[in-house]
């Protein structure tokens, strides 16, 4: 299982300057690219959920256990007063992210393109991972 950590990345909407609406590219039934203009809406960033960081997934990605807390007394202060914490790749820091208003059509189409993006760039990551020698 891919730390959802890892694979965060900002949104494919170029917001604009209101904040109310964005542009997003669609592919038509022929993949020729569209730049669509749709409605946005702010929601919590699902990633950090809100905080705007979290702990570097290299630290604890893994799971800790008692013994890597017992192995240096420091870490465990370190890791609680958020030293390892890096900005959120997804919400930049902003701790929200705009999705598309639920009554757009288009953003509905967007959605589901980029799902399916986003399921390709998971294969390709464990791909990769895996192609390196790294463990699931
Ligand atoms: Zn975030």
């Amino acid at each position: 299982m891919t730390d959802h950590r890892y694979l965060a990345r900002p949104r494919d909407i170029e917001v604009h300057r209101n904040r109310l609406s964005g542009a997003v590219i669609i592919f038509d039934e022929n993949g020729d690219e569209f730049e669509h203009t749709i409605p946005i809406v702010w929601e919590v960033c699902p990633t950090c959920e809100g905080r705007g960081t979290y702990v570097n997934p290299d630290i604890d990605s893994h799971g800790l256990s008692r013994e890597d807390f017992d192995a240096d007394p420091d870490f465990l202060d370190d890791y609680m007063e958020g030293r390892y914490d890096i900005t959120c790749r997804e919400c930049g820091g902003e701790k929200v992210v705009p999705e598309p208003a639920p009554h757009s059509e288009v953003g509905k189409l967007w959605l589901s393109q980029e799902g399916e993006r986003a399921r390709d760039r998971a294969e390709d990551a464990y791909t990769m991972r895996m192609e390196n020698g790294g463990r699931d």
